[in-house]
C-alpha cells in the first residue's frame, strides 16, 4: 500500500508541534510516547499500520478548531479518528500526520422525544443512542454490526449502515444536521433538528465524506418509534442459488423486511461455534429475515415469507417465538466477523455492493477465485441490499498470503463493478479501495469529485492518501480560491 511521501521537514518539527498543541489541549490530550502511539497505528483494517506523528484529543468544539487552525498555519496534516473500526483503513495515520481522536465527545448532548431526535457528541457510540432513548419506547435505526464501539461521527464519515437499513436507510437517511470543524477552524452548522435544510445538499455531501472535508463534532440524528411488534424467521437452504433465489422474490413481491440477511456454511459453522445460536449445521446457506410493523401486519407477512422459502426449497424454517430468540437469531450475524477471526489468523473483510438479481452468478465466482487463490472464503452479508461481505481468511505470517488476499478482494470487487454494482456499500474507501477508484469513475469523476474536495480543504491537509488514486494539487483543477482578500483572474464577471 502506497501512501504519500511523509514531509520530513513536519517530522523535524514534531517536538516543537507537540508543544503547540499542549498549549491548546493541556493536560493528557496529547500523545507522543512511541509505546502509547502504537494504539492508534492502526483501525480495523489491521492488516495496514503506521504510528502516528502525534495523536491529539480534544474535548471541546474551540480545541478542534484552534488545533486545525494551528496545523493548518503550519503545514501540518490531519487524520481524524472516531472509535478506529473503520475496515477501509479511513482512520489509518500517517508518519506526518497528527491522529484527532474523538474519543473525548463522549456525551449526549440532548433527547428531543417531541422532535424525535437526539443531539449527541461525535464520539458516542451507535449504540448508546439507542440505549439512551429505548426507556421511552424509541432507538437509532441504523445498526452496524460494530455498534457497541463504532462512533456516530465515525458512522456520518462513512455512512455506516447495518441489518436494518435495508427498510430504515443508511446513516445518511437518518441524519438531519452536523457542526463541523473545517481545516482552517471555522466551524459551520449543517441542517439541526428540521427537515429540509436550503440549499444545495451538503449535509449529503458530507455523509460519507471519509475525513476528507471536516471534522464533525455535534451530530443530530432521526429517533424511530420502536415497532409494536419485530419477528424474525431463519432459513436454511441446501444451495446458495436457492437462498439468492428467495432474497430476489421476496424484494419482488413488494415485501420490504426489516433486515434480510445471507451467511454461508463457513460463516453459519463459525457464528454457532462462536455464539451457539441454534444454527442449522446442515444447510450451504442461512437467511434471517426480520419482519416488523403491527402485529397482524408481521404475521401476514412472516407466512408470505415462509411460503417464497418453502417454494425455492428451504429445508429448515424457525420463527422467532420471543424477543429473546430473536436477539438470538441475530447475535450469531453479528457476531459473524469477530466468530470468522477465531478460525483464521487474519481476515479480510471487503464491502461490494451488487444488484440482487447478480448474488448467485458473483458468489459462485467468488467461490472458484476462492479456489483459484487458494484461500478460504466466508460470506456474511446483507442480502436484501446486495451488499456483500466476503471474508478472505489468510495468515499474514505466510509469505505472499496477505497479497494474496488483497488480490483476490481487489478482484470481487472488480467483479462487482462489473455485474453493475459499486466497490463499496458501507465501509467506504479508504485505502483499501482507493487504487481501484478508477474501475468504477473516469477520471472527469474523480477530478470533479476532487474540486468539491479542494472547495473544503484547498491545501489537502485532511486524511491525504484516502480515498482518492491520485493527489493533484487544487490549482491543477482550476479552483478559485480567496487567498489575502485578493481573487485570481479578476477580470472574470461573478455575480
Ligand atoms: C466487527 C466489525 C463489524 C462492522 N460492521 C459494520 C456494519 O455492519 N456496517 C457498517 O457500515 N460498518 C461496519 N463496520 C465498519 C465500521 O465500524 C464503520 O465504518 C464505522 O462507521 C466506523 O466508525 P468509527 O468511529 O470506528 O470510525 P473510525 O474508524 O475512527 O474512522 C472512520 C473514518 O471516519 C473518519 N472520521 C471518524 N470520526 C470522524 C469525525 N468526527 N469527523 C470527521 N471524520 C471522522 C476517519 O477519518 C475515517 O476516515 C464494522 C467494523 C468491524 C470491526
Amino acid at each position: 500500500m502506497r501512501m504519500p511521501d511523509p514531509d520530513a521537514d513536519v517530522i523535524a518539527r514534531r517536538a516543537a508541534i507537540a508543544r503547540a498543541l499542549r498549549r491548546i489541549v493541556p493536560g493528557e490530550g496529547v500523545i507522543v510516547d512511541e509505546d502509547a502511539l502504537r494504539a492508534y497505528e492502526c483501525d480495523g483494517l489491521s492488516a495496514y499500520r503506521q504510528p502516528p506523528l502525534i495523536v491529539v484529543l480534544p474535548s471541546t468544539t474551540e480545541q478542534v478548531s484552534t488545533v486545525l487552525r494551528y496545523c493548518h498555519d503550519n503545514g501540518v496534516k490531519i487524520v481524524p479518528r472516531g472509535a478506529g473500526t473503520s475496515l477501509s483503513g479511513g482512520a489509518l495515520p500517517l508518519a506526518d500526520a497528527v491522529t484527532l481522536g474523538l474519543g473525548k465527545f463522549n456525551r449526549i448532548l440532548d433527547i428531543d422525544i417531541e422532535n424525535r431526535c437526539v443531539v449527541a457528541q461525535p464520539g458516542v457510540t451507535n449504540l448508546a443512542i439507542t440505549t439512551a432513548v429505548q426507556d421511552q419506547g424509541f432507538y437509532y435505526a441504523p445498526d452496524p454490526s460494530s455498534q457497541i464501539a463504532c462512533s456516530i461521527g465515525g458512522n456520518v464519515a462513512e455512512n455506516a449502515g447495518g441489518v436494518h437499513c435495508l427498510k430504515y436507510g443508511l446513516t445518511t437517511n437518518n441524519l438531519l444536521g452536523v457542526e463541523m470543524v473545517l481545516m482552517t477552524g471555522e466551524v459551520i452548522r449543517l441542517g439541526g433538528k428540521h427537515l429540509d435544510p436550503g440549499g444545495y445538499d451538503l449535509m449529503g455531501v458530507v455523509t460519507g465524506s471519509e475525513g476528507l472535508l471536516g471534522v464533525i463534532t455535534e451530530v443530530t440524528v432521526r429517533i424511530l418509534r420502536a415497532p409494536e411488534t419485530a419477528r424474525a424467521v431463519l432459513m436454511g437452504f441446501p444451495d446458495t442459488d436457492s437462498a439468492a433465489a428467495t432474497v430476489a422474490d421476496i424484494i419482488a413481491r413488494g415485501i420490504i423486511p426489516a433486515g434480510l440477511e445471507m451467511m454461508d456454511k463457513p460463516a453459519i459453522h463459525a457464528a454457532e461455534d462462536f455464539v451457539h445460536a441454534d444454527y442449522p449445521l446442515d444447510v450451504e446457506a442461512l437467511l434471517i429475515c426480520e419482519l416488523d410493523g403491527p402485529e397482524a401486519e408481521v404475521t401476514h407477512l412472516i407466512e408470505r415469507v415462509e411460503a417464497i422459502a418453502r417454494d425455492k426449497g428451504a429445508t429448515s424454517l424457525r420463527v422467532s417465538t420471543s424477543d429473546a430468540e430473536r436477539a438470538l437469531f441475530w447475535a450469531g450475524r453479528k457476531a459473524a466477523f469477530p466468530a470468522v477471526g477465531r478460525i483464521s489468523p487474519d481476515y479480510y473483510c471487503m464491502d461490494g455492493t451488487i444488484p440482487r438479481h447478480a448474488l448467485p452468478t458473483v458468489l459462485k465466482r467468488t467461490a472458484e477465485m476462492s479456489t483459484r487463490y487458494g484461500l478460504r472464503c466466508a460470506n456474511v452479508f446483507h442480502a436484501g441490499d446486495g451488499n456483500l461481505h466476503p471474508l478472505i481468511l489468510f495468515d499474514a505470517n505466510v509469505p505472499d498470503e496477505l497479497e494474496r488476499a488483497e488480490a483476490f478482494g481487489a478482484e470481487i470487487l472488480k467483479l462487482c463493478v462489473e455485474v453493475g454494482g459499486v466497490l463499496t456499500g458501507e465501509h467506504g474507501v479508504g485505502v483499501e479501495k482507493r487504487d481501484l477508484m478508477g474501475e468504477m469513475f473516469s477520471d472527469i469523476d474523480l477530478q470533479q469529485q476532487q474540486r468539491l474536495k479542494c472547495a473544503f480543504d484547498p491545501g489537502q491537509f485532511l486524511n491525504p492518501g484516502k480515498v482518492f488514486p491520485t493527489l493533484h494539487r487544487c490549482a491543477e483543477l482550476g479552483r478559485m480560491h480567496l487567498s489575502g482578500g485578493s481573487m485570481p483572474f479578476p477580470d472574470i464577471p461573478r455575480f
